[in-house]
């Protein structure tokens, strides 16, 4: 059996829902969602109003922890690439993938490795 989690929504376990709803037949309780796999929050949340919850509760700490943004940051050439691709034209032809960078409205070709490595940049940081 693969490994459970649980949703990490704070009040996952104050909504009433069926599948919510465990335990011996004569003392069931409503528990927080528990899974193999969550799409919300990367993974850490059994859906938005999970996830909203956690924002909602933490925010201010994850700001204060993590830094917040006191000044306007600047979009310039430097710092403007982000990576795109066409759809591909065919079944047999396989995506186009690019940087474009957003000032410049320059193109420069990627190789799918590339494109899924998120470390891969060309931006200055
Ligand atoms: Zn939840």
């Amino acid at each position: 059996m693969s490994d459970l989690k649980f949703c990490q929504g704070p009040d996952c376990h104050t909504y009433t829902t069926q599948d919510r709803l465990k335990g011996p037949k004569d003392n069931k309780t409503y528990q927080t969602r528990r899974r193999s796999n969550f799409y919300y929050g990367r993974g850490n949340f059994c859906d938005q109003r999970c996830l909203y919850d956690w924002v909602a509760q933490y925010i201010e700490q994850g700001l204060d922890q993590f830094g917040r943004t006191t000044e306007a940051k600047h979009l310039t050439e430097e710092n403007a690439w982000f990576k795109d691709y066409d759809w591909r034209a065919s079944a047999d032809e396989s995506h186009r993938y690019f940087f474009y960078n957003g000032i410049t409205k320059e193109r420069r070709p990627l190789t799918e490795a590339q494109y899924r490595d998120t470390n891969y940049t060309l931006n200055e940081r």
